[in-house]
């Protein structure tokens, strides 16, 4: 414990508060602050994180991290806490009844074959071996688990590798990928972590790929972040699908249709705080001729879609994603796009069930990024 305290630099915490008032989660939950959470680990450390459940509440969407005048990392301790907790059988109450951590521990732990690419279509061009290495994330899970709701969640890769086909890049696909272990890393299984960095890093060597495409921000923070971490740089290149549609518009390698629509674009936490790429989708999506208008927070002040690693969901998670569909709604975009997997599919719930405000309050179509950039190219 001292050592997440001193790596992460709580013991310079000042006890000024700055975290506790930009915290979304503090807003509607009084019993959480995370100035107390830092201050009492300092004070009585093992007692804390025994059976302190706020380390489960924090939705570590880095808000606080922004704030903090002394640069406490708050996310990266909150996640050395989670790891301890769960020493302690201190452990989450995970959404989907924890479905979704089994599904990545069996990936970890089993050689089990996939059937990660059912997404594919005839019509899309990939390949085995190659330059470039699409990396997809758990997305093909995610659509058989939520195949009741209007997700359509596999049309997000069939659109990445349009968006790359036709730019002439046949991207490497490979059912040997498994997930990057990031809901299980922040939900204090770095042990699985480690398992499954080891073999997406081994596929992705075999590949011959140069350069490696992400269309889950989550992914792309975990391979930049945590697997470098731990295994140094690594001799490819990771981008996130929204900065490689801005080069190839650059390069002059796709052009779109004109037809202009007014969206509004949602900075998931991963890929605004945690990663700093805000331009890159902006871009894409005013290349696309949509006309981009920003809610009220936007950037490195986006609201969370309000749950993290399905182990936050809660009340306070549906009362966050109700603040952010209204700031979408208010700008009078037709479209409220998003860059994350999850964004989408938990902004969706909110306006899929009921909730404390009128629907038309609330009802904004939600899109991929990918899939708006792939629906406007020519
Ligand atoms: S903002 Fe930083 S210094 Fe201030 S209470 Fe929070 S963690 Fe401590
Ligand atoms: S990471 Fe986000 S939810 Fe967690 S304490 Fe900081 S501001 Fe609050
Ligand atoms: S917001 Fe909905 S989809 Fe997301 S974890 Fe909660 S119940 Fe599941």
């Amino acid at each position: 414990m001292n050592r997440i305290i001193e790596d992460t630099g709580a013991f310079d915490c000042v006890e000024c508060g700055k975290c506790t008032t930009v915290c979304p989660v503090a807003k509607y939950n009084p019993n959480f602050a995370p100035r107390t959470v830092v201050l009492k680990a300092s004070e009585g450390i093992v007692e804390n994180v025994q059976t302190n459940r706020d380390v489960w509440t924090c939705v570590t969407c880095e808000m606080c991290n922004s704030m903090c005048p002394y640069k406490v990392d708050y996310s990266g301790f909150i996640r050395g806490m989670r790891a301890e907790a769960v020493k302690y059988d201190n452990v989450p109450v995970c959404s989907q009844g924890g479905l979704m951590q089994e599904v990545m521990r069996i990936q970890a732990d089993s050689t089990v074959k996939q059937s990660r690419l059912d997404w594919l279509k005839p019509d899309l061009k990939v390949a085995d071996k190659g330059e470039v290495f699409y990396f997809t994330g758990c997305v093909s899970y995610f659509d058989s688990i939520f195949k009741e709701r209007p997700l359509k969640l596999s049309g997000i890769p069939q659109a990445v590798v349009r968006i790359m086909n036709k730019a002439g890049i046949t991207p490497v696909v490979s059912n040997d990928e498994v997930c990057c272990g990031h809901d299980l890393n922040w939900t204090g299984d770095e042990a699985a972590l480690k398992k499954l960095m080891k073999k997406n890093v081994e596929t992705i060597k075999a590949s011959g790929a140069k350069k490696v495409v992400f269309s889950c921000p989550e992914c792309l923070r975990t391979f930049n972040m945590d697997y470098q971490d731990i295994m140094g740089d690594f001799d490819f290149e990771m981008v996130h699908i929204s900065e490689l549609v801005d080069d190839l518009v650059k390069e002059g390698k796709l052009k779109f249709k004109k037809g202009q629509k007014k969206v509004t674009f949602q900075d998931s936490c991963r890929l605004g705080r945690h990663l700093g790429i805000y331009d890159p989708p902006r871009n894409a999506l005013k290349a696309a001729d949509a006309q981009v208008v920003e809610m009220d927070n936007n950037r490195d002040k986006a609201l969370c879609c309000g749950v993290s690693a399905w182990a936050t969901c809660d009340e306070t998670s549906r009362k966050l994603q109700v603040d952010r569909l209204k700031e979408a709604k208010k700008t009078g975009a037709e479209c409220l796009v998003t860059g994350c997997y999850k964004c989408l599919i938990h902004l969706s719930c909110a306006q899929e069930n009921k909730t404390q405000v009128p629907k038309e309050q609330i009802d904004i179509p939600i899109k991929d990024l990918s899939v708006v950039i792939a629906e406007a190219l020519e």
